[in-house]
């Protein structure tokens, strides 16, 4: 199964990533950067399997994030 990749420490918070996938994704009410829900940290990254049904929607995150903090590895 691919991988999603999130490196959170460089989030904004700009919210894209959860408007294009909200049940992989949401708004941390700490401090304003998205948790990529129920993933693993690992170093500074957080990492967690990404479910064949919610590629297309995390390819657009991908896309969308405006500082590229999001990648996918099949
Ligand atoms: S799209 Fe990128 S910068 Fe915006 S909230 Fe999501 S991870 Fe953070």
């Amino acid at each position: 199964m691919a991988k999603i990749i999130h490196l959170r420490k460089d989030c904004i918070g700009c919210n894209s990533c959860v408007e294009n996938c909200p049940s992989m994704w949401k708004i941390n009410e700490k401090d304003g950067k998205a948790d990529l829900i129920n993933s693993e940290k690992k170093g500074e990254t957080f990492v967690k399997e990404l479910p064949i049904e919610l590629t297309e929607e995390n390819e657009k995150a991908v896309k969308d994030c405006p500082v590229n903090i999001i990648k996918i590895f099949k």
